[in-house]
C-alpha cells in the first residue's frame, strides 16, 4: 500500500485539494497505510452519499489523527450532526487502534507500542527494531534540512 493507491481507493474522501492532506499529503509513516485504508472503508460505508472529505491525516503525539469535514454541512439538520458524529466515532476508533500498530513496519501488537525517544523528544508507536531505524531516518532528515538552510542565499 502506498499513498497514491490509498487516494485511488478512496477518491471521494481524498477529493479536497485545498486541505492540509491535499497539500501536504498523508503525514505519517507508511506502516499505518493499511490502517488508514480500513478506516476509509468504514467511513465510506457510513456515508452512502459520499459527503465526507478528509482534511488532514497525520501522526500526532504517537497516534493517528484524522480530521473529516462534511460537504454542505448543516448543523440544524439532525442527519448531518449524526453523520459528523459517525465520522468522529470511526476516526476515534482508528486513533485507538494506531497505538497497537508500528508506524514503520505496520506490524500489529497486542500491547500498545507507543514510546518515547531516547532523547525524550518524540512520542511514537514503534516496535523495538523500528525504533532504531527511526532514529537513523530522523537524523538523516535533520541533516537534509540543515544542508538546505546552509545553501540558502544570505540576505
Ligand atoms: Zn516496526
Amino acid at each position: 500500500m502506498n499513498e497514491s493507491k490509498l487516494k485511488q481507493n478512496h477518491k471521494s474522501l481524498f477529493s479536497e485539494k485545498n486541505s492540509l492532506v491535499g497539500i501536504y499529503g498523508i503525514e505519517c509513516e507508511s506502516g499505518w497505510y493499511t490502517l488508514i485504508d480500513d478506516m476509509c472503508n468504514e467511513l465510506e460505508k457510513a456515508d452512502p452519499e459520499k459527503r465526507m472529505r478528509l482534511k488532514q491525516v497525520k501522526e500526532k503525539f504517537g497516534l493517528l489523527r484524522t480530521y473529516v469535514g462534511i460537504e454542505d454541512y448543516d448543523s440544524s439538520k439532525k442527519s448531518d450532526v449524526d453523520l459528523l458524529q459517525k465520522s468522529w466515532a470511526i476516526t476515534g476508533k482508528y486513533e485507538n487502534y494506531s497505538e497497537r500498530v508500528c508506524e514503520i513496519c505496520g506490524k500489529p501488537h497486542k500491547k500498545g507500542v507507543r514510546r518515547v525517544s531516547k532523547d525524550s523528544v518524540w512520542v511514537k508507536c514503534f516496535c523495538d527494531g523500528c525504533q532504531n531505524k527511526w532514529e537513523t531516518i530522523r537524523e538523516e532528515r535533520f541533516k537534509k534540512i540543515k544542508e538546505r538552510l546552509k545553501s540558502r542565499p544570505k540576505k
